[in-house]
């Protein structure tokens, strides 16, 4: 059993569309694969209608939140959402918001860039996302059409860092209400890659216990940007929490150079994680 619980389309920063996606899983042997895109559920349908025979999707999202320290500026975190109901009010109020906040943030990236030269216009990006939901990766494809960085990651490296002066925060939500809404929608909360350092500054293991009072259900530890101590670490918080452990791609299409299928849950953990969701079902034979 190969099961990828972390996947992006082009409704949200992937490359491929839902359809593609699932053909992309199946050529590389998933069995199950859950479609995860930023702020948003829009995949789903076209998913669930591509879904070859055989391949379990799981209908999910990864939702835009930040913890806020006591001492320090919030740190961005990233809450995976499994089965949960996609219309229960509260939760699809704030993922629209996020979706609002994700494009004027856009657009104050571009519009700085394009105030100092570079030539991206917001427009051409809005238009080349395809109605997806917006972020950086698509600010950084248009860097790379317009010669300016060779490749996706150097746009990352460079002007869209988080520590570039180009760089603007979004205002995403407190995690511990997204775990709540999450929950609130009979759906299954996940920490994603809750120790890549790469990614800029991670919360510590205090953070990690308060959203399992509010209510988490699993931590993401086997994760490309997680190094083996990363994954250790967290190995012993969710056995310590009693957390569901699961280990994903967070496949991007050619956006990332990562492959599908790469990191993997293990069938047991998927197992309790389909038992905890009662919002929505898996779509499988
Ligand atoms: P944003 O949500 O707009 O802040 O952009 C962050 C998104 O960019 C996340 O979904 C990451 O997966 C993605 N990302 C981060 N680093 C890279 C990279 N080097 N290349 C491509 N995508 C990246
Ligand atoms: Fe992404
Ligand atoms: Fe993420
Ligand atoms: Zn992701």
């Amino acid at each position: 059993m190969l099961i990828d619980l972390h996947t992006h389309s082009s409704v949200s920063d992937g490359t491929e569309t839902p359809a593609e996606l699932m053909l992309t899983a199946r050529a590389a042997g998933l069995d199950v694969v859950a479609l995860t895109d930023h702020d948003t559920t829009d995949g789903w349908a076209a998913a669930q209608d591509a879904r070859p025979a055989g391949l379990t999707v799981v209908p999910g999202m990864e939702l835009s939140c930040r913890w806020f320290p006591d001492d320090q500026p919030p740190i961005s975190v990233h809450l995976l959402a499994y089965l949960f109901d996609p219309d229960s009010p509260a939760l699809s109020a704030e993922r629209a918001r996020l979706r609002e906040e994700r494009l004027s943030r856009g657009e104050r990236i571009v519009e700085a860039l394009a105030a100092d030269g570079y030539p991206v216009l917001w427009a051409e990006i809005v238009e080349a996302s395809a109605g997806g939901v917006v972020g950086r990766p698509h600010v950084a494809r248009a860097l790379v059409r317009a010669g300016v960085v060779e490749s996706v990651d150097a746009a990352f490296a460079t002007l869209l860092h988080h520590r570039s002066p180009y760089y603007v925060t979004k205002a995403d939500t407190d995690v511990r209400q997204g775990i709540a809404l999450v929950r609130a929608a009979g759906g299954v909360p996940v920490f994603a890659h809750g120790l890549a350092t790469k990614r800029g500054r991670v919360v510590g293991d205090d953070a990690v216990a308060a959203m399992a009072e509010a209510g988490l259900l699993g931590l993401e530890v086997d994760h490309p940007d997680h190094s083996d101590e990363e994954r250790r670490h967290l190995r012993g918080l969710a056995a310590d929490l009693g957390l569901i452990v699961t280990g994903s791609s967070d496949y991007h299409g050619s956006n990332k150079t990562t492959p599908i299928g790469v990191c993997a849950t293990d069938p047991a953990q998927f197992e309790a994680l389909v038992a905890a969701g009662t919002g929505a079902a898996p779509f499988r034979d």
